[in-house]
């Protein structure tokens, strides 16, 4: 099939750690190399952020990367795409129109992205499936009047629900959410996100560590909801252990972010700075050898939309202890591949990381257990597969092209 994936603010290309760079960089383009691989053409447009980027980009996965002149070329942060966003539909709308490569499916990542994707499809034809990767609705709640997303961010996401021809949700906590919105339940389909299996495998060089000392690893941009500062706080309650976190900045920079800062002086006040390093963002193909370095993986967010870094850690046989909240639910069972503990409660992580620390063949079962779970349930080429199916079943649906003056 000829797919287009819409990734807006999330170049498959960009670097991972930074404020806007993560899984929906990983998610795409890891989605795109696996249909790809199965046989597709797939074209991912994202927007110019830099001037001298040529218009399309040929990915060693057998993808190519569109770059849409919508707003600047430059930098913007995501929160601030929103006007931009019509002048990225129009220009897909003028290729298509121009007719070269015309689309048999748009799949939009994020809202909106779903926006651009579904004025170009109603003019063109071409059926909309979206995934949102997060959703406004459970922004605000965790970060109440810290959420910079433009004000009719809900508004837009509940309309899009109603009107793309599928939603392709990551997980059942997502599900709840859309249908609290008032999305119609029978308009989704849950297809998880995969993992790249090779990247992420048991065997394979690990990162330098200090013999004799527990390594937990946690993993992620550095802003507030990932609870960081949950994992810190822990570690004064977890003796002999050293904690890593990857991500942010690169290493070079991690003095000039805010966060980091506050990180590193919360180390210092609960007396752990000794204990915890961060090391700033990591190249994605570099990632495989910090979870190998670990005894676990902690992933202590207040929300999570889907994340992969557990199930990454997962599919190199780490075991979790992750708290109980969004997509970490469905890919971490508890009690058998890690260990789920309520969201900003460092006594209950503490409490978890330190159990599994003391019981090697607790640690042991859970790591078979994981990589058995990453392997069987989410790989990238399944999960490719079921989209392929949504893919074909919106394609087959006849649709009237809306032409706007
Ligand atoms: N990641 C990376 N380098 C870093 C930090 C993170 O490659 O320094 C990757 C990580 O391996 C994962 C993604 O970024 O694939 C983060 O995805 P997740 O779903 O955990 O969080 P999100 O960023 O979407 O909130």
């Amino acid at each position: 099939m000829r797919i287009a994936m819409i990734s807006e603010h999330a170049s498959p290309l960009a670097v991972l750690g930074g404020e806007d760079a993560g899984g929906q960089n990983t998610h795409v383009a890891e989605l795109s190399a696996a249909l790809a691989a199965a046989g597709h053409e797939v074209r991912v447009y994202t927007r110019r952020d830099a001037p001298d980027l040529p218009v399309t980009v040929r990915s060693p996965d057998g993808y190519d990367v569109v770059h849409v002149s919508a707003g600047p070329a430059e930098p913007v942060a995501k929160d601030a795409l929103l006007p931009h966003m019509r002048e990225f539909s129009a220009w897909l709308i003028e290729r298509w129109r121009g007719g070269d490569w015309v689309p048999e499916v748009i799949h939009a990542h994020f809202w909106m992205s779903g926006l651009a994707a579904l004025t170009a499809g109603r003019q063109t034809g071409v059926p909309v499936v979206q995934t949102y990767h997060a959703l406004g609705t459970v922004k605000r709640r965790y970060q109440g009047v810290q959420d910079t997303s433009p004000a009719r961010r809900v508004s837009y996401e509940r309309e899009l629900g109603r009107s793309v021809d599928r939603i392709v949700a990551q997980c059942r906590d997502e599900v709840g959410e859309l249908v609290r919105m008032g999305v119609p339940r029978s308009r989704m389909t849950v297809v998880p996100s995969g993992v790249n299996l090779a990247t992420f495998a048991p065997l394979g060089p690990a990162a330098d560590r200090e013999p004799g000392r527990a390594r937990i690893l946690t993993v992620g941009r550095l802003v507030e909801r990932k609870g960081f500062q949950t994992v810190v706080r822990a570690m004064a309650l977890v003796p002999d252990a050293e904690c890593v976190v990857v991500g942010g900045p690169p290493e070079g920079l991690l003095e000039t972010d805010p966060y980091a800062r506050r990180l590193r002086a919360l180390a210092e006040s609960c007396g752990v700075a000794d204990r915890v390093h961060l090391v700033g963002a990591v190249p994605r193909e570099e990632m495989g050898r910090w979870y190998r370095s670990a005894d676990l993986l902690v992933a202590a967010p207040w929300y999570e939309p889907f994340g992969l870094t557990p199930l990454e850690a997962m599919a190199c046989g780490v075991p979790v202890v992750g708290t109980a909240v969004g997509g970490i639910r469905d890919t971490v069972v508890d009690g058998t591949t890690g260990d789920l503990v309520p969201a900003r409660d460092p006594q209950a992580l503490a409490a978890a990381i330190q159990g599994l620390l003391d019981d090697r063949i607790r640690r042991f079962a859970y790591a078979t257990a994981a990589r058995e779970r990453a392997r069987t349930r989410y790989s990238w080429a399944a999960t490719a597969e079921r989209l392929v199916e949504v893919y074909s079943e919106v394609a087959a649906v006849r649709r009237p092209t809306r032409v706007v003056a």
